[in-house]
């Protein structure tokens, strides 16, 4: 123990050292010499990287620095995150390119479309993409950022130009600038002046969400696909207008790791993805290796994540014609810290994050034109298993719903048609106007396949991340993947929203269906405004039009408006939220009549969510993303830290998510209890169901997986047990549409997003079952065979009241990702319509 302390004190102290001594030489190769007009990161920053943690403001004065000097380096705003800073892309390559970048551009764009045989790609310089800490709080990658912009500006000699001569470097040095920002101040605010190693320190806890995610808490390395953030709109637009042939994504993982490098898991590859690809990945994994051995430090490679969700920064290149690579390093979080492998220092992470950047680059130019003859083989390979008919999608009632999925696929360079005219194939109905035809024939297809494949037979059964994405199920339009091109109309180059209805005026009441994706904005902003709206418990028909379940009807006497008010007003509801709102004259329609008891007033929303320590910051940021976001509704996020002195009867809902542990200490279960008995709508995710059952707001029947280990060893152990878990599969369930929870869907069979191992037995009475798992479930992603069996026909969705008020409970995540436009409605379901159910 003495001998330990004494090896630590000395350990420690020579650590202590080494960074008051930090000096650039211990990161930059000493084989050159750099060029001294060239400002030194530390001649900005006020110090040496690695002494402190970089803020984003910072690392944008030195990159604007950088590119004001250097020849070498172009520099290109892409726009602003949610927070208003600034998404760089640095442009660096040598002199006479710079001079020559668009022509570049243009012939190593052309690798990837036909008739490129000719093009000489020993000839071509290779276009590496380089991006940074796309988890904000995985600083080494950005803080080395600093170091590699200065080696590339300012390094000289024969190498090096050789390098910038060969190489179109698309350098990113925050991927997550909101992030970035946050956890620096973190980690700079805990900093002791005597560095503390000791892993109980704050430094290395921060508060939460922490710096990982972005403004609203996304993880942004996962929506490289779905695109629904500016942040990854700038990367993707870089990407497809470059056609990067590498791309590296720069992490970090837990302490007491070493550094890990690509290829992952083999047997997890997507089966999309050509051999070629890992095959190459593995190869300039050589480069980092013997990079790496050279300095001393320990990695690893094959063991640990995978390609398959091609979300990922570093799987999405795959099924671009480029290679992807994750680089994770083990962080020190703050300054210096205690692991197993000894005191791991924030400098050491940048040296080895610097190191495999510049090793990156080698390969890239050693590999070079085997890598351009790849992507000019991945294309040409592409093109001969194009099909030749084409994918429909749309929705008849909600155009703006299969809008946001056409323009995902604008943004991910696909090429999109109108529908010519209207038809009907297996049972769906595609209108012309209200939909989208997807040939097969275009280079992106295998984009394309990728989003819309369902899969349900894998060589794995485990997955870094989510096992299903399929687009068309995850925003429930109707759809179909082999329909003849004489449907095709003309073709989209510039994606318009769709079109509504021109409001006509009304002396008597006003009709809004409830489908559109964007009703429950409209309704919102009607209901805030103080009018009176109602909502029709059934479906009717007026002026030959039917209308559904849900529909929204706001009258026009007995307002506090006059006449000419309201219809100033709903004009100006229907454009802001794109919604059609019709006028009608009459009461007397068929089926319930305007003046019924059917029709239920509403009242205007004031929705909270629980947010702060124990709930899941994925899962809350969704929801405030949804409501801030894309209904312009106000959410009050209440913190578990001071939820006791919250006065919660301003709420009308009071949203739980996802929680790990216990997020409310038991007065706190008390105080809401008390809100719901008084007319509060509380409405729980996931994790929520076992806190409602030991609390008693519902009583639940959760259905065990109790299969045992038969025949599996010690080592196969861990494998065994991920098996049974559900990393995130979509499942198929069955809607009654005439329960306010599915008001605004126009069939009886939803997808859902389920991640959870959560299975809840189905009520005996059959219409408190609005939403139940089919008998055969699965429509994509891997599930275990018991878990799949537990699951038929139990239920995502319960609802009980609590003296006058409800308790809401859904097990699925209706939010995921912000793609899942197909199930934000029951969520606006439940918080509308929670007191109609
Ligand atoms: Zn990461």
């Amino acid at each position: 123990m003495k001998y330990l302390y004494l090896v630590l004190i000395l350990a420690f102290s020579f650590n202590l050292s080494a960074q008051e001594n930090l000096d650039l030489s211990y990161y930059l190769p000493q084989d050159i010499s750099y060029n001294p007009e060239i400002t030194t990161p530390q001649e900005v920053l006020g110090y040496i990287p690695g002494e402190w943690h970089v803020t984003h403001d910072l690392l944008v004065a030195y990159m604007r620095t950088l590119a004001s000097e250097s020849p070498r380096i172009s520099i290109e705003n892409r726009g602003t995150t949610f927070e208003g800073r600034p998404l760089l892309l640095m442009l660096i390559t040598s002199e006479a390119n710079q001079k020559n970048l668009e022509t570049i551009r243009k012939n190593h764009v052309s690798l990837t479309e036909a008739n490129s045989e000719n093009l000489k790609t020993e000839e071509m310089p290779i276009v590496v993409y380089q991006g940074f800490s796309i988890h904000g709080n995985e600083p080494s990658g950005s803080n080395a950022a600093l170091l590699a912009a200065y080696y590339l500006a300012a390094g000289q000699g024969e190498k090096i130009d050789k390098l910038l001569e060969n190489t179109v470097i698309l350098f990113d040095p925050s991927l997550n600038p909101d992030g970035l920002q946050r956890f620096a101040y973190w980690a700079n605010t805990n900093k002791s002046k005597n560095l503390n190693p000791d892993p109980q320190d704050r430094e290395f806890s921060e508060v939460w969400p922490g710096g990982r995610t972005n403004h609203y808490w996304f993880d942004m390395n996962r929506d490289w696909l779905p695109v629904q953030l500016p942040e990854s709109r700038a990367r993707i637009t870089t990407f497809h207008k470059w056609q990067p042939n590498i791309l590296t994504d720069h992490h970090e993982m837990g302490s007491n790791s070493s550094f890990f490098f690509q290829p992952g898991i083999p047997s997890r590859t997507h089966p999309l993805t050509p051999q070629m690809n890992q095959d190459l990945t593995k190869e300039i994994g050589t480069y980092h290796a013997k990079a790496l051995d050279k300095i001393g430090s320990l990695y690893y490679t094959e063991e640990d994540y995978d390609d398959f969700y091609y979300g990922k920064g570093s799987t999405f290149p795959d099924i671009n014609g480029s290679i992807g690579i994750l680089f994770e390093q083990a962080s020190s979080r703050g300054h210096v810290q205690e692991t197993d492998n000894g005191l791991l220092t924030f400098p050491f992470t940048i040296r080895n994050q610097f190191t495999a950047a510049l090793s990156t680059l080698e390969a890239a130019g050693s590999m070079r034109s085997k890598i351009l003859d790849y992507q000019r083989s991945f294309y040409k390979n592409s093109r001969n298993t194009m099909g030749k008919d084409a994918y429909v999608f749309g929705s008849e009632k909600d155009k703006n719903k299969a809008y946001h999925l056409a323009e995902i696929l604008k943004r991910q360079q696909v090429e999109i048609y109108e529908i010519k005219e209207d038809f009907e194939l297996n049972g769906k109905n595609f209108k012309k106007g209200s939909g989208y035809i997807v040939p097969k024939n275009q280079r992106q297809h295998r984009v394309v396949e990728a989003m819309f494949e369902k899969r349900t037979s894998f060589t794995d059964s485990l997955f870094y991340d989510v096992s299903a994405w399929s687009f068309p199920l995850a925003f429930d339009l109707n759809f179909d993947n082999s329909v003849p091109l004489k449907y095709a109309g003309e073709k989209i180059d510039s994606l318009q929203k769709p079109s509504i209805n021109t409001l006509i005026k009304s002396e008597y009441a006003y009709l809004m269906e409830w489908h559109d994706y964007y009703s429950p904005k409209a309704l919102n902003l009607i209901l805030e405004k103080g009018l009176r709206a109602q909502v029709g418990m059934k479906s009717f028909e007026a002026d030959s039009k039917n209308y559904d379940y849900g529909t929204i009807l706001i009258p026009v006497q007995n307002q506090k408006m006059n006449t000419t008010e309201i219809f100033n007003f709903l004009k100006e509801v229907s454009e802001k939220s794109n919604v059609s709102i019709t006028g009608v004259n009459t009461g007397l329609t068929k089926g319930i009549n305007l003046g019924s008891n059917y029709f239920r007033s509403l009242e205007p929303q004031k929705v909270a969510i629980i947010v702060g320590d124990g709930i899941t910051p994925y899962d809350a940021g969704e929801i405030w993303h949804l409501f801030d976001q894309r209904y312009d509704m106000h959410i009050t996020k209440l913190d578990t830290r001071d939820f006791g002195s919250t006065n919660l009867s301003k709420y009308t809902d009071i949203i739980l998510p996802n929680s790990w542990g216990t997020a409310l200490e038991k007065k706190d279960t008390e105080k809401i209890k008390d809100w719901v008995k008084d007319g509060g709508t509380l409405i729980g995710y996931k994790n929520a169901a076992k806190w409602f059952n030991t609390n008693e707001f519902m009583k639940l029947e959760f259905l065990e997986n109790k299969v045992k280990a038969k025949d599996i060893s010690f080592e196969e152990r861990n494998d065994f047990r991920g098996a049974q878990g559900i990393g995130g599969a979509i499942f198929e369930a069955t809607q009654d549409r005439s329960h306010p929870v599915n008001f605004g869907y126009s069939d009886n069979k939803i997808a859902l997003f389920r991640d959870t191992t959560i299975f809840i037995k189905a009520d005996s009475t059959s219409f408190n079952n609005p939403l139940k798992y089919t008998e055969k479930p699965l429509l994509s992603g891997y599930i275990s065979k018991p878990n799949l069996d537990l699951l038929a026909n139990t239920v995502p969705f319960k609802q009980v009241e609590m003296g006058k008020g409800n308790v809401i409970l859904f097990t699925d995540n209706t939010n995921f990702r912000g793609f899942w436009y197909g199930t934000n409605k029951l969520l606006m379901n439940a918080i509308f319509f929670g007191d109609e159910m």
